[in-house]
C-alpha cells in the first residue's frame, strides 16, 4: 500500500547516527529535518552527508529541509543555571542585565522593553510561566509572577496576542541560510514570518547563495495569521506551528487556524505541514496515547501534506517505534479521506494548458478508478496541482532532474520517481518505459488502466500538453469495459 501522507522527522542526538538514520528512513521518513536551533553546521552537513548516502543505497527520496531558528526571543543566563519563581513574586526582565539571579534576568533581544506595556502578558517556557507586565522603565520590565515554576537559562519569551517587532532574520539566519545551501537543502523553513516580505527576503538570500529550495513559512505568530494568504502568496509552502502558535493565539484556538491554513495552501497550490507534539507521548513511552493517534488522523483528513515528528525523533526513547506508529495512523486515515474532487473541482481556475491537462487527468483518473497517475515533470507543477486535490488515486511524478525528484517527497499523494534522460528521443518511446517503470515497481500491472500526463516537447518546464489513458505495457489490448 502506498501511504499519501508524507512524515518529516527532526533530526538530533536521538537519531543522527547513521544506523539509526537509516532505521527511520526504511520505517518511512520521507524528509529529514535539521533544527538550526541546535546543534553546529558540522552536524547538520553529516548528518545530510549520510542521508544523502543511505537515501542513494536503498534508491528511496529522502528530502533535507533546514528549519531556521528564527529570532526566538529567549532570556539570558542565571548565576547558578535557573531559578524557582512562586506565584505573586516581583520578577524585572532587564536588557541590561548581564548574569540573572532570584529577582531578575537578562534578554537577549534587546528590543522587548519598547515592544512591551502595562498589562502585558508574557510568557515563558513554551507558556508554563506567565508573567503580568506592571511598568517598563528604560531597560527594565517590571513584573509580577502568575504562574511560577523552574526558570532555566535561555528559555524562550512570546507575547501574548503577538506584537513583538523582531525580524524574521536575524545575523545567525543568514549564515545558516548559507550552510542549507551549501548543503544543497530541499526545504528551508523560515521561523516567525509575520508578512510576505520577510519570506521574499528568506528566498532572495537563499537564491543569491546558489540555492535552489522551496521555502516554508512557518506560521506561529498571530500576525502571520492575518497575513496568511499573502506569506502563503510568497512561499512554497507553510508549517502550522503548533508550539509557538499555541502560545499566541491560545491553545484553544490552534485547531480551527490548522484547518483553515491546510485548506487555504492546498487552494492555492501549496504545501503544508502540521507540525509539533504530534506523538509526544512517544519521547517517553513505545505507543502513542489515543489522543495522538486521533490528532495524527485529524491532520491527514484536513489534508495535510505531511506531519512532522519533532522531540519524538531528535530526543525521544522510540524514534524508530514513533515513525511506525505515525505511518500505520497515517495509511487507517487515508482510508476515509474524503473525496474533495467533485466539489472542488469546478471551482478552481486554471487558465494555462500544463494546469489544464493536470485537472483533465485528475478528473479523468477519478471517473474511470484507473490505477495510477503518472506525470512527467520537469520543475515537479504538475505533480504538485493534480495533489492539491484528493482523488484518491496514486499519483507518480517521474523526472529527469534530481532536485523535482526530491521537492517531491514532502508532496501529499505523489511517489516521486526518477528516470533516464531521454528527452532528445521520440515522446512513445519515454512514454513506454514509464510504463515498464510503474509495473516494474510493481505498482501496476500489465494491461492496469492508467492516466498518463506529458509534454510532446519532453522535457520542456511547462510544456505538458498531452493527456493519454492507456493500458499499461500493453496498447493494443482494448481495456475490457463491463
Ligand atoms: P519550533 O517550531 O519547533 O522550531 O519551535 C515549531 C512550532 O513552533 O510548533
Ligand atoms: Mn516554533
Amino acid at each position: 500500500m502506498i501511504r499519501h501522507t508524507k512524515i518529516v522527522a527532526t533530526i538530533g542526538p536521538a537519531s543522527r547516527e547513521p544506523d539509526v538514520l537509516e532505521s527511520l528512513i526504511r520505517a518511512g521518513v520521507d524528509v529529514v529535518r535539521l533544527n538550526f536551533s541546535h546543534g553546529k553546521p558540522e552536524e547538520h552537513k553529516a548528518v545530510a552527508a549520510a542521508v544523502r548516502e543511505i537515501s542513494a543505497r536503498l534508491k528511496r527520496p529522502v528530502g533535507i529541509l533546514a528549519d531556521l531558528q528564527g529570532p526566538k526571543i529567549r532570556i539570558g543566563k542565571f548565576e547558578s543555571g535557573g531559578i524557582v519563581l512562586q506565584n505573586g513574586d516581583h520578577f524585572i526582565l532587564d536588557a541590561k542585565c548581564e548574569l540573572g539571579d532570584a529577582t531578575r534576568v537578562g534578554i537577549d533581544y534587546k528590543n522587548l522593553p519598547g515592544d512591551v506595556g502595562p498589562g502585558d502578558i508574557l510568557l515563558l517556557n513554551d507558556g508554563q510561566i506567565v508573567l503580568n507586565v506592571v511598568r517598563v522603565k528604560d531597560s527594565e520590565i517590571f513584573t509580577t509572577v502568575r504562574e511560577g515554576g523552574e526558570l532555566l537559562d535561555h528559555k524562550g519569551i512570546n507575547r501574548q496576542g503577538g506584537g513583538l517587532s523582531a525580524p524574521a532574520l536575524t545575523a545567525k539566519d543568514m549564515e545558516d541560510i548559507r550552510t542549507a545551501t551549501q548543503i544543497g537543502v530541499d526545504f528551508l523553513a523560515v521561523s516567525f514570518p509575520k508578512s510576505a516580505s520577510d519570506m521574499y527576503m528568506a528566498r532572495q538570500l537563499m537564491l543569491a547563495n546558489g540555492g535552489h529550495a522551496l521555502t516554508i513559512a512557518k506560521i506561529e505568530r498571530v500576525e502571520a495569521i492575518a497575513a496568511l494568504e499573502e506569506i502563503l502568496d510568497a512561499s512554497d509552502g507553510i508549517m502550522v506551528a503548533r508550539g509557538d502558535l499555541a502560545i499566541e493565539t491560545g491553545d484553544a484556538a490552534v485547531p480551527s487556524h490548522q484547518k483553515r491554513m491546510i485548506r487555504l495552501a492546498r487552494e492555492k497550490n501549496k504545501v503544508a505541514i502540521t507540525a509539533t507534539q504530534m506523538m509526544e507521548s512517544m519521547v517517553n513511552s513505545p505507543t502513542p496515547t489515543r489522543a495522538e493517534v486521533s490528532d495524527v488522523a485529524n491532520a491527514v483528513l484536513d489534508g495535510t501534506d505531511a506531519v512532522m515528528l519533532s522531540t519524538e525523533t531528535a530526543l525521544g526513547k522510540y524514534p524508530v517505534k514513533t515513525v511506525e506508529a505515525m505511518t500505520r495512523v497515517c495509511l487507517e486515515a487515508e482510508k476515509s479521506a474524503p473525496i474533495t474532487l467533485d466539489y472542488d473541482f469546478l471551482n478552481r481556475v486554471f487558465n494555462r494548458i500544463d494546469h489544464t491537462i493536470s485537472m483533465a487527468s485528475l478528473f479523468a483518473a477519478y471517473h474511470l478508478k484507473v490505477k495510477a497517475i503518472a506525470a512527467f515533470t520537469a520543475s515537479g507543477s504538475t505533480a504538485l496541482w493534480m495533489s492539491r486535490l484528493n482523488c484518491g488515486i496514486p499519483i507518480f511524478g517521474l523526472t529527469y532532474e534530481p532536485h523535482t525528484h526530491l521537492k517531491m517527497t514532502l508532496f501529499r499523494a505523489v511517489t516521486p520517481m526518477l528516470i533516464e534522460d531521454k528527452r532528445t528521443e521520440h515522446a512513445g518511446e519515454i512514454r513506454h518505459d514509464a510504463e515498464q517503470q510503474l509495473i516494474d515497481a510493481n505498482v501496476v500491472q500489465k494491461g492496469d488502466l492508467i492516466v498518463l500526463a506529458y509534454g510532446e516537447r519532453n522535457g520542456m518546464a511547462g510544456g505538458t500538453n498531452t493527456l493519454s489513458i492507456v493500458c499499461a505495457g500493453d496498447h493494443f489490448t482494448s481495456p475490457n469495459w463491463n
